[in-house]
Formats: C-alpha cells, sequence, structure tokens
C-alpha cells in the first residue's frame, strides 16, 4: 500500500483498525515494515470496557473512546495513546483522520523532538489527545534509545511522587459508601460535587473516613457567594483544593472567590495549554496539568516550568485510559503538589503494565522510555 492509499483508508477508525495491526489482542506488530532510520507511525482505535458502568444525567457508558498509537524508528516501537472523553470534542475519527495525515517519515533523527512536534502541531489546530498521542510514542522511542525512563532525563527524584487521589463520583448515598469502601488502599480521595446534595455526599464520607479530601466541582456551581460558603464549610472538614469551582468564563468571580478563599482554587476546565496559564495568573492558585490537554509530555514540562515561575500550585492529572498514557502523566509527578492518577484502574483488561500505587503513592518504574509494557494477551 503506497502512503496516498494508506492516507485515504487511515481516516476512518473501523478501515484503520485493518490496515494497523491488532496489537491489544497480543498479535503480531506492525504489518508495515519502517523505513531504516525513519519514523514509522501506525495507530489502532479501540474500545476500552470500563469495570462499572458511569452514569452521568443522559446517559450510562461502559467504555471509553481511545485510540492506541506506536511509533516505530529502527527496530525501536514507542507506544502512544490518545484517550478522548466527549466533553473535549475529539473522537476516535477525528484522531484517525488527524493521524493519517501526518508524514512523519520525513524525520530521520527522533532526538529532533521540538522540530517534529512543532510539525505536528502545526498540521492543524486543536486535535490536542491526537497530537499527545504522537508526543507520548516519541517520547518512548527517545527514552529507550537513551535507555533510561524520563523522569530520569528530567532528573527528577522518583521519590518525590506524591499520593494520588481516588475519585468518588456522584451518585447515590448506597454508592457514595461502597466507594468509601473501595477507598481504603488510598490516602486521599477526591470528591465530585456541584449539586444539591453536595454537603449529604460530604457528610457521608466524613461519618467513614477522616483522610484528605480533593474536592473538584466541575464548575457545578454558579454563584461565588454560595461558592465561599461551600469552601469555607469544606475547609473544616480536611479538603486539601478545590478544583474548577465555577464555570470557566466566570473569570472576574473566580479572582474575587480565590481571594476570599482559605483553600487553593485549582484550574481544569479553564486551561488546555501553555499559553493558558497567562489568563490563570491572579484568577487561580494553581493548574491541573493533563497530558491530552496539553498535547503530550514536552508542552506538560514547559507548563510546569512557567506554573512554578508564578508560584502556582501543580496537579498532575489524566482521563479514563491505560497505564500506557497514565504512565507518561507519572514521570511529571515528582514535579507536582498533587496527583490524580487513577484513571487506569477504571478500565478492565488494561493492555499495559506501567506505574504501581503503592501504598497509595505514584511509583513510577525503573524502566526506558515511558516505562510501560505491554501485557500479552
Ligand atoms: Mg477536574
Amino acid at each position: 500500500m503506497n502512503r496516498r492509499e494508506f492516507l485515504k483508508t487511515a481516516t476512518t477508525g473501523v478501515v484503520a483498525a485493518t490496515v494497523i495491526s491488532p496489537w491489544l489482542g497480543g498479535c503480531a506488530p506492525s504489518v508495515t515494515r519502517s523505513q531504516s532510520g525513519r519514523l514509522k507511525l501506525s495507530f489502532q482505535p479501540c474500545d476500552l470496557k470500563l469495570k462499572h458502568p458511569f452514569t452521568v444525567a443522559v446517559n450510562t457508558r461502559t467504555h471509553t473512546p481511545d485510540v492506541q498509537v506506536q511509533l516505530e524508528y529502527d527496530g525501536i516501537i514507542g507506544y502512544g495513546e490518545a484517550s478522548m472523553p466527549p466533553y473535549l470534542g475529539e473522537n476516535q475519527e477525528s484522531v484517525c483522520k488527524f493521524l493519517g495525515s501526518l508524514d512523519l517519515s520525513q524525520f530521520t533523527d527522533p532526538f529532533r523532538m521540538d522540530e517534529i512536534l512543532e510539525y505536528v502541531d502545526s498540521v492543524a489546530p486543536n486535535n490536542r489527545a491526537a497530537k499527545a498521542s504522537v508526543d507520548l510514542a516519541l517520547h518512548d522511542v527517545v527514552g529507550k534509545l537513551l535507555g533510561a525512563p524520563w523522569y530520569k532525563i528530567w532528573g527528577l527524584s522518583p521519590e518525590k511522587t506524591p499520593d494520588t487521589s481516588f475519585t468518588i463520583g456522584i451518585d447515590t448515598p448506597e454508592v457514595v459508601r461502597q466507594k468509601v469502601e473501595e477507598t481504603t488502599p488510598y490516602n486521599i480521595i477526591k470528591v465530585k460535587v456541584g449539586v444539591a446534595g453536595d454537603k449529604e455526599t460530604i457528610e457521608i464520607i466524613r461519618s467513614m473516613t477522616d483522610k484528605p479530601l480533593c474536592v473538584d466541582a466541575n464548575q457545578g456551581w454558579k454563584d461565588k457567594e454560595q461558592a465561599l460558603e461551600m469552601i469555607h464549610w469544606l475547609n473544616e472538614r480536611n479538603t486539601l483544593f478545590v478544583e474548577q469551582p465555577l464555570p470557566k468564563e466566570m473569570i472576574d468571580e473566580t479572582a474575587w472567590l480565590r481571594e476570599r478563599s482559605p483553600l487553593p482554587i485549582i484550574a481544569d476546565e479553564f486551561l488546555q495549554r501553555l499559553p493558558d496559564i497567562k489568563r490563570a495568573e491572579g484568577v487561580y492558585d494553581g493548574i491541573n496539568i493533563k497530558l491530552m490537554k496539553s498535547t503530550g509530555m514536552r508542552e506538560a514540562y514547559q507548563m510546569v516550568t512557567l506554573a512554578k515561575a508564578l508560584d502556582m500550585k501543580l496537579m498532575i492529572g489524566c482521563m479514563t485510559e491505560t497505564s500506557c498514557a497514565v504512565t507518561a502523566a507519572a514521570q511529571l509527578a515528582p514535579l507536582m503538589h498533587w496527583a490524580d492518577l487513577d484513571g487506569n484502574l477504571l478500565i478492565e483488561d488494561d493492555p499495559f503494565e506501567g506505574m504501581q500505587i503503592v501504598k497509595g503513592k505514584v511509583t513510577l518504574p525503573d524502566r526506558p522510555g515511558l516505562g510501560v509494557i505491554p501485557i500479552k494477551g
């Protein structure tokens, strides 16, 4: 198949899956061998099965869409992933279309990461998760060529990783109680709020455990005075911070809230990439960095540097995704105040082994690149 035919067939997820080998089933690696000394990208859409159906007001989800990526260079395979929650505007078709439009075979030196990733970013606007999948796979290739994990390449100390939080969603009192039971291995609990029954949820959790809470309102509070009252109430109940309390458009109100809040206010939906940090200064105390928003590890690292210079708090988050993307995010964990890296725990049949949670703490594998190895099916 020539390049034109490949691009044509790679524009839809279903057809792309026939072009690229089904790695997740433990089958043979890529059909097409790379030209020696050139980067060769391949990708495969897949639906990740959730351990528990995920219910929101409008529907119930049993699977989450994902695209697995491989980047080959001289026989070394780098793994990457795009995970795409519906609210970020990407889907398997858009990711496959974007990846199919790339020509990475023009690059012969994977160490020219800046040049390669600037090209990827220039091909089309947005497509952040698609761009992240290439960034992750390239980091994996380069780390493997160097024989070192990325936390080592960045000069970070793996023992400085924070504890990760484990998330309890908005649910019935019975389910909340059951979820609190499941938080036993974790030292920090993240609670989703933003509805009428918020205080009841917190009271249930507090009746069962005094572990520190992170509270994520996901833009659910609409009134700054009520938000401030709620934050004071939470502050008396061992809460570490509040994430995205108000809608992202309510910038003046969030700045007002931040001035008065006894707890740090963290931006999530408000910001995606490096330039967004400028808008967050003075409005939020910190930022939640996610690789699928930042276009990958390279820009995430730059975001850390800028946020540190602005004396902002740092948090690393993830989507519902495999250990591939979660372990990539974990490489940055030693730089973070807080980590919310539980996305891989929500899926069945994780195709990778990578980062582990040991006594509640993010624990990095001592393996080159991202440090993930495929689990043979
Ligand atoms: Mg959030």
